[in-house]
């Protein structure tokens, strides 16, 4: 490829990140974590410390877990934060607090999105092969079959070209790597901007989020750890200035409608904001792949901007590092837009849907609502479905990295994420599951040791993908298991069921052994003597190279 520059030869990585926020910066611990030579480019001279996300969800804690950042996150996290809509009379419409705790998280949590974005940028210390650098601004985005290469230019003026195998374009929802591909970002922005303010010292105190739904004055108000209280006010156009700011009267305006006592001293930060509801066609368009806003936009009220984007970074990241390593063909990545792109287009239409019920466009709807959210409350199987959070939809995939369960089979779980419960190590310690796993495919298996029934090609693709094999047993026979273990030679490792979940989980299924993949997905179950041929058809899935 010409370098544009016409300096000395650009210094190369095997990807180039562009865009330091969460979804960079994830993408880049995880590409770190693999052994990826990574440079990550950002415009501004450090993350972004404006007010930003305020919920994050079981799957994004579990991502952050994933590259062992998850203690020093749970640092800025409240879970269990339950969120509640009211009319415009204080009364209850509905109240969702979902209690499970399937994927070893709680499902609904508020946290400080820059102090959590800081977490991710500090766990790049820990990797020699990432290199980020602040004050670089990318301007010109090239691709061709053999690799990528930009060219920009840093705050002093200096030029700068790097060259790459593939860009991973993290740089937000007015992404320039987009518009460098062949894509549409068709979609909407609503016409009402809102106002956010964070306020220190919460004045309000409530540990929960509450939605109220007054069509005259509707507005979210938000506890948020560390004693922030997050508020959102829907904002008329005339009272904007500079596009992201109010006027003080306005500000007081509404303060006084929520509290007369609140004032603007305890204010920490305020911006306007519109709200966007947009989804690229193609997540990838040969060497250049899009993750995070880049790729979709979604009105703030779900919270789901933020955790769709580190949906993205676990799904993308183990696929390119096998892809850059010469284990699979670039064929394996054509999955990432195919895996992704549903899945973010649900969880726009639930977040616009949210805003709908939230703030209608006029005061029948409402009423309506308020009369179905009433009803709702009589029928118990939907009350269940909205307060157990039943109606967000979890990813799962029909089509991608995976091996179909035969068609007899009702409820397979091939395609949906694999829970996450507490298990005990071979040393007696109580860890959860995915600690265990590390960022690897795992091959788990109830009962006895797979590893028996491999044949030579299933051995050896075992090897290639690097999985873990992990023969659960309950806890009762940890001596028999550890005593067989020390006879054998086999690379399994024992994991043992204290709580009896894993057995129940098998228990529901029709296999014994089940593939996860990295980012925790099922990508097949079979029974053990059907496992060499599960292993051949998901070899063809990841595109394998042969040697
Ligand atoms: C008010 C508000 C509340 C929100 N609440 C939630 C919530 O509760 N839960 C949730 O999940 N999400 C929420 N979100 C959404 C969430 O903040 C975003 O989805 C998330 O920050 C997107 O991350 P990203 O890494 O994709 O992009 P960004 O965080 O926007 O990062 C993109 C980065 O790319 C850099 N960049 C851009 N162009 C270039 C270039 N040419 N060269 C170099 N660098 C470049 C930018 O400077 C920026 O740092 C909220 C958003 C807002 C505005």
């Amino acid at each position: 490829m010409e370098d544009v520059t016409k300096e000395s030869k650009p210094e190369k990585f095997d990807v180039i990140i562009i865009g330091a926020g969460p979804v960079g910066l994830m993408t880049a611990n995880m590409l770190g974590s693999l052994g990826i030579k990574v440079l990550m480019l950002e415009k501004l001279d450090k993350l972004i410390d404006y007010p930003r996300g305020v919920g994050i969800d079981d799957e994004s804690i579990r991502t952050i877990q994933a590259i062992d950042l998850e203690q020093k996150a749970m640092r800025h996290i409240t879970p269990f934060h339950w969120a509640r809509f009211y009319n415009s009379k204080r009364k209850l419409l509905a109240s969702i607090e979902p209690r499970q705790t399937t994927f070893g998280w709680s499902r609904r949590n508020a946290f400080h999105q820059p102090l959590v974005d800081k977490i991710l940028h500090e766990g790049l210390s820990r990797y020699e092969n990432v290199t980020l650098k602040f004050s670089s601004r990318v301007e010109t985005y090239l691709q061709d079959n053999e690799g990528v290469m930009v060219t920009g230019s840093t705050r002093d003026g200096e030029l700068f070209s790097y060259q790459a195998k593939y860009l991973v374009g993290s740089d937000g929802g007015a992404s320039e790597v987009r518009s460098n591909m062949n894509v549409t970002f068709d979609g909407s922005t609503a016409p009402d901007p809102f106002l956010v303010v964070d306020i220190e010292d919460d004045p309000i105190g409530t540990p929960n989020l509450e939605f109220i739904c007054d069509p005259r004055f509707p507005y979210v108000s938000i506890a948020l750890p560390h004693g922030v209280r997050r508020l959102e006010f829907k904002v008329e156009k005339d009272q904007i200035v500079n596009d992201i700011d109010v006027t003080d009267e306005f500000m007081t305006t509404c303060l006084n409608k929520i509290k007369p006592s609140l004032n603007h001293s305890n204010i920490l930060r305020r911006r306007v904001y519109r709200h966007n509801a947009r989804l690229v066609s193609d997540f990838r368009e040969k060497r250049f792949i899009l993750a995070g806003d880049a790729a979709h936009l979604m009105p703030v009220w779900q919270g789901q901007g933020y955790n769709s984007g580190l949906r993205d970074a676990n799904n993308l990241a183990w696929k390119l590092a096998m892809v850059v390593k010469g284990v699979s063909s670039d064929k394996l990545l054509d999955s990432y837009s195919e895996e992704r792109r549903q899945n973010s287009k649900e969880m726009i239409d639930i977040s616009v849907l949210t805003g709908k019920l939230f703030s209608p466009s006029n005061r029948f709807l409402a009423v309506l609502r308020d009369v179905v959210f009433g009803l709702s409350k009589l029928i118990p199987a939907a009350h269940k479905y909205i307060t157990t959070m039943k109606w967000k939809p979890i990813p799962k995939f029909t089509k991608g990295i995976l091996v179909t369960a035969p068609k007899k089979e009702k409820h397979s779980p091939v395609g949906t994420i694999f829970f996450q419960p507490d298990v005990k190590d071979e040393q007696g310690n109580i860890k959860k599951l995915d600690n265990i796993i590390g960022l690897n495919f795992a091959i788990i298996a109830w009962g006895s040791d797979p590893s028996i029934h491999f044949d030579d090609e299933t051995r050896d693709i075992v090897k290639k993908i690097g999985a873990k094999i992990l023969t659960v047993v309950p806890e009762e026979q940890r001596e028999s298991a550890l005593e067989i273990k020390s006879k054998s030679d086999s690379d399994s490792e024992y994991i043992f069921d204290h709580t009896y979940a894993v057995n129940e989980w098998f228990d529901w299924t029709y296999g014994s052994v089940v593939v996860i993949r990295p980012d925790r997905f099922v990508a097949g179950i079979t029974q053990p003597s059907e496992f060499p041929e599960l292993m051949k058809a998901l070899a063809k899935k990841l595109a394998l190279v042969k040697v």
